[in-house]
């Protein structure tokens, strides 16, 4: 990047990024869209990032974590990728659709026990993965053990696994939505568009972490918030900074985010993370039948609503704002429906 705006200490950040060694799976920029009718109907500039439309391995924001881990991965000669989450993860699917790209094996790790039915994203892992192991324990943290323990097992048989926490959430990984955030502001010079606000979902929180480190060494040109669909805002807090620290770390920036400089808002997990909430629903109907564009009932259905509620009662954000569309769109199709009540 060549902009007057940056001092050398930010240049140097992008220019190691740049030289990490990185796997293209995205190929291009994705689509930056006008969401004419919901900002009609909210009376607000809004903009969607079309991260779903990324095309490699049915889309998503892990394909920009896993450029990165993957190309590590193979730096360290690794035969096999090991990760694991919850059976609907958009995450092992998207691994075990990078593994298979490079010629690699995919070993996954599930909590609690075996579903009947094969589905979503579930359908795609379960096809793909050399090895299949469920917890049996409810604890999604379970996952987190038992890639450790099958890691050492693999290792005994003679194999090179490569392990990937649960969400690609680690420092390396954050670094690919990092590289998202400065595709954001090339885009946006070109479009001539200047956004005030980011607004994304958070799970594991590498996505919001490697946005938030991209942001800063851009000169903090927009406001980075996000809405929690699994742990509470507390929690994820505290696991954003210190991806953001560590990401920091990783290209020798000395860069501190404390946890009160991340924004990141709660109230609509609803039941739980991967249960569709009513207000998700209603999200995804509006969005569908207003734009035309599919949203997921884990991720951004419920940071959707989310954001539609705040403007709704008038806090809103500062305009224009640009909601990333993060993908998941398999696990819509997942199960009988009947979330939707359609
Ligand atoms: C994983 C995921 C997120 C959240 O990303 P994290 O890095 O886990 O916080 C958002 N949207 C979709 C569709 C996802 O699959």
């Amino acid at each position: 990047m060549t902009m007057s705006i940056l001092n050398n200490g930010v240049h140097d950040f992008w220019q190691r990024l740049q030289i990490l060694p990185r796997i293209s799976l995205l190929r291009n920029t994705t689509l930056l869209q006008p969401l004419r009718r919901l900002s009609e109907m909210l009376q607000a500039e809004i903009w969607c990032k079309r991260d779903d439309l990324i095309s490699f391995g049915l889309g998503g924001n892990k394909i920009r974590g896993l450029e990165i881990l993957i190309a590590d991965a193979l730096r360290q000669n690794a035969d096999i990728l090991v990760t694991g989450a919850g059976v609907q993860s958009n995450h092992v699917r998207a691994t075990a659709m990078t593994a298979r790209h490079m010629g690699l094996d995919c070993q996954t790790v599930f909590w609690g026990s075996a579903p009947k039915c094969v589905d979503g994203n579930y359908r795609i892992s379960r096809m793909l993965a050399s090895s299949v192991v469920f917890t049996e324990n409810p604890e999604r943290s379970s996952v987190d053990s038992e890639i450790t323990r099958q890691c050492k097992k693999l290792l005994r048989q003679g194999r090179k696994p490569y392990p990937i926490p649960r969400g690609g959430a680690c420092a390396l990984g954050a670094l690919g939505h990092a590289l998202a955030a400065e595709e954001l502001y090339l885009q946006c010079l070109k479009q001539n568009i200047i956004p005030k606000t980011i607004v994304m979902a958070t799970g594991s929180g590498g996505t919001h972490a490697g946005w938030l480190l991209g942001t800063k060494m851009l000169g903090n040109p927009w406001r980075i918030v996000s809405y929690t669909v699994s742990r509470e805002v507390e929690e994820v807090c505290v696991q954003i900074s210190r991806l953001v620290n560590e990401a920091a770390k990783l290209l020798d920036q000395e860069l501190i985010v404390g946890e009160d400089e991340v924004i990141v808002y709660g109230g609509f997990i609803g039941d739980g993370y991967g249960i569709p909430s009513v207000e998700a629903a209603s999200a995804i109907r509006l969005l569908a039948s207003c734009e035309g564009i599919l949203l997921d009932p884990t991720y951004t259905g419920k940071a959707m609503a989310g954001m539609m509620e705040k403007i709704h009662i008038g806090s809103g954000f500062n305009y224009p704002l640009v909601f990333i569309h993060s993908g998941g769109e398999p696990s819509f199709f997942a199960g009988d429906g009947k979330w939707l009540s359609i």
